[in-house]
């Protein structure tokens, strides 16, 4: 008996077709994993089997009869095809009747004996009736029954196959399943009372009752949470085998030379942060933190001071970000809080963009350079700080960066992609692993923390520096929008800017049923409309004495930098866009936050948006336009007016809509099951110690081969490596 694997393809399994196959295939299914892992998400009961004579009107049952006498009509109204069978059992006889289903008469055929399961109906005259119930032609008295007399798997439907088409295919597969091995080892299944695979394959399909389902179900959602806290562990493990340079702080220097000349007190979040980095650099083994902290919280002046504080040990900092505009943004307040300090300790700082290259020199000297000439510098440790874009760790060989001595790399806003963009700046840098600092203003709830970013550290800045305005937020219904157009006209006549985004495309539920990539392609065609529609009527009616600019994300890059680059030096006064204005941009000058349709936006997203705007000295104003009458989402906005951070947003937006919105549904490769997990605090933890439990036993996976298999077509889904 050949051995079944996750992994084998769909034809090699013997009663799937060809044709079944290429179907299946064509919707992406193509192994006995997609098909087997394809889960229910409820379960019919009709596990109740009644006489016929004993039938209760709207009760869900399941008879057992012989079919009599099967017929397909018309209804007289519309053009429909009425198929209508009696059946009967020792205790009477009943009528079943199914809709727009003709091909049924070719499937019962009078004689055959049968189970019938649905709701029982009741007709005007008091006849009781079977209305489209689901039926099962029985080979035999004992056979074991798939659709009927028992708890039935309900699946979600992938266009072209049915719940009752996709048992009939599970039915040849769990059929294999003795063949099948189990991947996770058996301690860990027995430490976590969790069934093994066979078992909970069988009982997540065919439950004999709810709770069997509900054990099997634990079993798959702690699947992934254990691959993915494996994943997490061996990176954690396997960074902490590498050497970082010791980077020491002279305190005494660090609070009179650096702390007290700048331009604030850091907030506590602040110091805390700036300590636990401090410490993390002062050892051997690489940091690996994430400072998590909401937008104008302080984060890049945290940075900062790690990157002089490098300098003093005569090593290099890499600041990386996102986009141009960050890039210099970044440049502008390392400049700006360098300033005050002695001359002797200021560092040079190099900016290099795909479009420029700039070194500020000590002594307030800022001047435009070459970039062979910046790499020239750089490459000999000239430049202790260098902030850029993707530029410092892409390019040829000619012109790619390589440090003389890095020692710690910074990225802003793309936390997810450190490993990387780590190991490819290592791969230029002598062997020596730069400390790593990441920094984030999106809100991420604990679980998430544990199990999706759990190979980093986390420091939190949860306030803002004192003093800030506060940001003034309205929810202003559909009606009342001239009113706040008028004041935004008003803050635009003072010289003030406004941004106004565009609501959020939520997919229809039977859109949802659409293989992602188009579902997202769907969506994206459909946001360009709404950005491009509310581009034009505000453009032309309510701002159109104003410059009305429009952003979104099907602009080339270099678009959108020209774009955000004219709003930051107020050449546009109004700025229409998607949600893909920048996490981070820095326009003191933009005092208004219009979000239409702010309904359909998570609270951490909508506190994301607001915090673009409130950067500078003017009072700022954030209006959530609704054309929502519905209390309970009226309520949720007002949420929003309270919170005083975003973290408490995140772990409420977590609850409503899940996680897809802090990973990336689209790129994450987590299916929805293990999107569900990971709202489960428990399981996560459970299975961060599992983890670590099995890698004690084996620290590369070796002992346990097939693990080590289905960790490694994890890591190829997840798009981890
Ligand atoms: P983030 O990177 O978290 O968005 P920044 O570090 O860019 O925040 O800080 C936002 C603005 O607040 C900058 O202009 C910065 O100089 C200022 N700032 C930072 N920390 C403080 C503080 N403790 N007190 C007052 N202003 C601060
Ligand atoms: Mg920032």
């Amino acid at each position: 008996m050949r051995v079944l694997k996750l992994n084998t393809p769909l034809n090699q399994i013997r009663g799937i077709g060809p044709a079944v196959t290429a179907k299946l295939n064509k919707l992406g299914l193509n192994t006995v994993n997609d098909i087997l892992y394809h889960f229910p998400f409820r379960y019919e009961d009709f596990s109740h089997v009644s006489n016929i004579a004993d039938l209760v009107p709207k009760e869900q049952s399941t008879i057992h009869g012989v079919i009599e006498d099967v017929s397909v009509r018309r209804a007289w109204h519309r053009r429909m095809f009425i198929t209508e069978a009696q059946i009967a059992d020792e205790t009477g006889t009943i009528r079943a009747v199914w809709f727009n289903q003709p091909y049924i008469k070719n499937i019962l055929i009078a004689g055959q004996m049968a189970n019938f399961a649905g709701k029982v109906s009741e007709s005007e005259e008091g006849e009781l009736y079977l209305s489209n119930p689901t039926f099962e032609v029985l080979k035999n008295e004992n056979q074991e029954t798939k659709h009927t007399a028992r708890l039935v798997p309900i699946y979600p439907e992938t266009r072209g196959f049915t719940s009752k088409g996709i048992r009939a295919i599970l039915n040849s597969l769990l059929q294999n399943i003795p063949r099948l091995y189990d991947w996770i080892p058996k301690d860990i299944l027995e430490k976590n009372s969790l069934p093994d695979l066979k078992n909970a394959l069988q009982k997540i399909h065919y439950p004999e009752t709810l709770n069997e389902a509900f054990y099997a179900r634990k079993r798959f959602a702690f699947e992934d949470l254990y691959l993915l806290q494996l994943f997490n562990l061996i990176q954690k493990l396997t960074l902490a085998e590498e050497k970082s340079p010791k980077i020491p702080t002279d305190i005494e220097w660090l609070k009179n030379e650096v702390l007290s000349k700048l331009p604030f007190e850091l907030t506590d979040g602040q110091k805390k942060s700036l300590w636990e980095i401090i410490k993390d650099i002062g050892e051997e083994k690489p940091m690996n933190r994430l400072i998590q902290g909401d937008v104008g919280s302080g984060k890049t002046a945290v940075a900062a001071v790690a990157a002089l504080i490098a300098a003093k040990a005569g090593l290099q900092t890499a600041i990386m970000a996102p986009t141009e505009v960050l890039a210099k943004q970044h440049y502008e307040t390392f400049k700006k809080l360098f300033l005050p300090m002695d001359k002797k300790i200021q560092p040079q700082i190099g900016l290099v963009t795909a479009s420029e290259a700039k070194i500020f020199y000590e002594k307030d000297v800022e001047a435009d350079t070459k970039k062979t000439s910046l790499i020239q510098k750089v490459k000999k440790g000239e430049i202790p700080i260098i902030i850029g874009t993707h530029a410092l760790i892409s390019g040829t060989a000619k012109n790619a960066f390589s440090f003389h001595n890095l020692g710690i790399l910074i990225i802003d806003e793309q936390h997810r992609f450190g490993v990387k963009q780590r190991a490819e700046l290592t791969k230029n840098s002598k062997g020596i692993t730069p400390h790593f600092l990441s920094m984030s203003a999106t809100p991420i709830p604990r679980t998430l923390m544990l199990s999706v970013f759990g190979d980093l550290d986390i420091s939190v800045i949860s306030e803002l520096p004192k003093g800030r305005q506060e940001i003034t937020t309205q929810v202003v219904q559909k009606e009342n929008t001239t009113d706040a157009y008028n004041f935004i006209k008003q803050k635009l006549n003072e010289g003030r800017q406004a941004f106004v985004v565009c609501p959020r495309i939520e997919p229809s539920e039977e859109e949802k049923t659409a293989p992602k990539k188009q579902l997202f392609q769907n969506i994206k065609k459909l946001e360009l409309k709404s950005v491009k529609e509310e581009y034009e009527k505000l453009s032309k009616t309510v701002f159109k004495d104003y410059k009305v600019a429009m952003l979104h994300g099907q602009m080339k890059p270099a678009e959108k930098e020209k774009i955000m680059a004219d709003f930051k030096a107020n050449k546009i006064n109004v700025l229409v866009s998607t949600t893909v204005i920048e996490v981070g941009v820095d326009i003191p000058n933009a005092v208004v936050m219009v979000i239409e349709g702010s309904e359909r936006f998570g609270l951490a997203q909508l506190h994301q948006l607001r915090g673009r705007i409130g950067r500078g000295e003017h009072k700022s104003y954030c209006y959530l336009f609704t054309d929502s009458k519905n209390p309970e989402t009226n309520a949720r906005l007002k949420a929003i007016i309270e919170a005083k951070n975003g973290f408490e947003l995140a772990e409420k937006d977590l609850e409503i809509r899940g996680p897809g919105q802090f990973i990336g549904e689209e790129q994450s490769g987590f299916s929805d099951f293990m999107m569900k997990s990971l709202q489960n605090i428990e399981l996560v933890k459970s299975a961060r110690e599992s983890a670590a439990l099995t890698l004690t036993r084996s620290r590369n996976l070796e002992k346990f081969p097939n693990l080590k298999e289905r960790f490694d077509e994890f890591k190829i889904r997840l798009h981890l490596e």
